[in-house]
Parts: C-alpha cells; structure tokens; sequence
C-alpha cells in the first residue's frame, strides 16, 4: 500500500509520559514539540495549516517557528497553495540536518546500525555478520560499543551529532535499568547492556536508551503509516523470534509491565515443535525463519546455511517459489496458514486498522498474502477483517535499528530548545 502523505493525520506518537509541570517554560516546551512532531509525523505543510491542525493561535505558531528555525530544528520550504483560494503560502518542514539519533539492533546473527537525522534521512548504516547465540555476551557488547564509536566518529566528521542511541533489543528487556531479563534466541539472561555498552563507550558518549526490538519496529512503521493516518497497527517481526509490536490509538502498547507484544510464543499448537523458550508450540515454531527453513528445504540445503548471508537465502527461496517448486510453495503455504490463525486471533482482540509483516515474511508477497488474508476472511468475527489490511513492511531488516534512531531522536521533541542548546 502506498502512504496519502498529503490526507495526513493529526495524532502524535508520543514515547514517553509528558512533563506534568505547567509552567510558562514547560508549556512553550510542549508546543515546539507539538509543532516538530506534526511535521515529522504529517510533513511539510504551511503555517496556518500547523495553527489549525495544533489548534495553536497563528500567533503563536509565527513565534515557535521562529525559534524552531533559530535552532536549526525546521526551515521554510517552498511555496504551496493551501487549497484553491487564496495567496500560495510557505510551507514549513523538518530540517535538523546535523542533529542524528543512532539506533542498534541486536539479533540474532547480525547487528544493525542506523544513524538518522531529523529529517528521517539515513546518514550511516552498517549491518555486521554476528553469530550472537554463540558469542559471549561481552564480545557482542565489544563489538556493538565498536560499531557505535565508528558511527560517532563518522558523524563527527560530517559536522553532525548524536544525541542519542538506543538499543533494539530482542527478548524481555527493561527499558530503565536497561537490563535484557530473558532473550532465549540469543541466549541472554540478565544481562546488563546499557551499563555495559556505557562502560565501553566513556563518559563522553551521548545518552544510551533501550527497548524491544519488535516494539521499536513498530515505531518505524507507525512513522511511515501515520502519514496515511492510520493509528492502530500492529508489527510482526519475522525472525528466528517473532515478536510483535503495537501501536493503539496512536500510542505504543507496553502493557502493565512491559510485555505486551510477546504474541510469538502464543500456545497455538500445544503438542507442536519445541520452541526457544523451553515449551512447545509457540506460534513462532509454525511461523519462524526456522520453521519456514525447515518445511522448504533438507538440513544440508544452501537455504538452511547460517554462514550464507540471510537475505540471500530469502531471495533463493523467493525464486524458487517463483520457479513453482512444490516443496517451497508447500512450506509457504503451510506458514501463511499459521500465519493467518495467529493474526486472525490478534486482528479479533485489537481490531487493528493495519497489520504490518516484517522480516522474512515480507520476501514472499503474494506467495504468502494471498493466503494469510483468506485465513482473516474465513476466521475473524468482525465483516472485512474489521477494516484491517495486511501490508508488507517496506524497511525490510532495519525497522528495529530505525525505529531506535527515532527514539534516540525523542530528547529532541521534548525539549526542542534545551537539545540544540546542549550541541552548542
Ligand atoms: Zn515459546
């Protein structure tokens, strides 16, 4: 599905709980904020349209982007008529060009990095082969604190700077200790990240964050659907694991303690293959990198070699599918009726308007769409999927990374004065 950027929403994700201070300060705070986030969520549009859409005097708007501009955060764009009648106006928009947020992801067998500035562009990315499962936590913490110190160095040298890096990692993480409880795929257990990255990298590095990778996916994802004023969506990471992320009325699920979004280790097949996790049956056994490896192809099949690039491996299987090979058409098929089960529960207790699918199962398009949204027709109680589309995620293996280069970003939206003042 192509984004309407233009039939853009209003809502704003907000990823954290804002100030309860109601001073003069802290108000205007709140507004540049409000401002920077339409336009990052919505894009470019002309101040009236911002004073409208805030519900902010125009007034006010005149002040807040003069300050905004001041600071290098946004810029006047071009000329746009802002409907039919009337003297064509500015258009404001995002520029922060110099101001980068860098997200991490730990899988896995890779880490991967993206830096992003404010204006969404990607100034670095890297991916690096890492068989994480069978590292010592503390060689994959060398190596992560490694890759960062080269990004910061790149951006340095471009005349930009981080305020921010979060980790994206996979498993039960808490995003305030920054410790991941229980990661089974990567085998982690307890282990203490950020202080351990914060170590690595010196008391000069800038603020280190955390959050689970497939919640962070869902970030990225929701930036991209917002625009097409969707508000309810829910990722699938396809993965070794498979997580999922939320977005709820425009807000990010963490649930009570955090754990909202584990729909991979859903009992679907209580009798089924061992999972990760120690018990059975979990959907991401049905539906998983593994599962669907396994269905396609014998153990010492290329598809199935961890030394082989992923996406490389995907793009053999894809072309087998296409070339009508039985026993991967048969694996695909067997995951998309998996697929649809799960989603099909998911779609009735959320009633999302999107389901994105990440991962490896955005390789396969109509090989597995077709299927998964005849499951949702048959299954799902509400009539037309209770208006959910099933999209494929167009970020391919970099939504977590990106999604944590957004959150790096965060400071910068709630308070867009203090972080261009804190660059000097
Ligand atoms: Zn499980």
């Amino acid at each position: 599905m192509k984004a309407d950027l233009r039939g853009a929403g209003v809502r704003h994700l907000a990823m954290a709980a804002p100030s309860g201070a109601s001073d003069r300060a802290s108000v205007r705070r709140a507004n540049l904020g409000l401002v920077l986030r339409l336009l990052r969520d919505a894009g470019a549009r002309p101040r009236t349209r911002i004073a409208a859409e805030t519900g902010l005097p125009k007034a006010t708007i005149t002040n807040l982007i003069a300050e905004l501009v001041q600071n290098g955060l946004v810029r006047e764009g071009r000329t746009e008529r802002d409907g039919s009648i009337g003297r064509p106006g500015l258009t404001v928009e995002l520029d922060g060009r110099a101001i980068c947020g860098i997200g991490v992801e730990i899988n896995v067998d890779y880490l991967s990095l993206i830096a992003l500035n404010l204006r969404g562009d990607v100034i670095v990315e890297r991916r690096v082969p890492l068989d994480v499962p069978g590292t010592e936590a503390a060689v994959v913490l060398d190596t992560t604190a490694a890759v960062i110190r080269e990004t910061l160095d790149t951006l340095r040298a471009r005349g930009a700077r981080a305020v921010g890096v979060t980790l994206a990692a996979p498993g039960v993480i808490d995003p305030d200790t920054g410790v991941v409880g229980y990661a089974p795929n990567i085998g982690w257990r307890q282990v203490a990240a950020l202080d351990g990255l914060r170590d690595r990298l010196g008391p000069g590095a800038p603020p280190l964050g955390m959050e689970n990778d497939a919640k962070l996916g869902a970030v990225a994802e929701y930036l991209l659907a917002s625009a097409a004023d969707i508000h309810d969506l829910i990722y699938v990471t396809g993965e070794t694991g498979v997580g999922g992320g939320i977005i709820s009325g425009g807000q990010l699920l963490r649930g009570s303690a955090g754990f909202a979004g584990e729909i991979g280790h859903m009992p679907l097949d209580p009798t089924g293959f061992p999972c990760a996790c120690g018990r059975r049956g979990c959907w991401e056994t049905m539906v998983g990198l593994s599962a669907l490896l396994r269905f396609a192809a014998d153990p010492d099949d290329v598809v199935r070699d961890p030394a082989v690039d992923l996406e490389q491996r995907l793009a053999d299987l894809r072309d087998r599918a296409a070339s009508g090979d039985p026993r991967t058409l048969g694996a695909l098929d067997r995951v998309a009726d998996s697929l649809g089960l799960g989603l099909a529960l998911l779609a009735d207790v959320l009633n999302p308007r999107a389901i994105v699918l990440g991962g490896h199962f955005a390789y396969f398009d109509d090989f597995l769409l077709e299927r998964v949204r005849s499951v949702l027709d048959e299954r799902v109680m509400a009539p037309d999927v209770g208006g959910c589309e099933i999209m494929l995620s167009t970020l391919g293996f970099t939504a977590a990374a990106r999604g944590g280069a957004y959150h790096a970003l965060e400071p910068v939206y709630r308070d867009p004065s203090g972080t261009t003042a804190a660059l000097g």
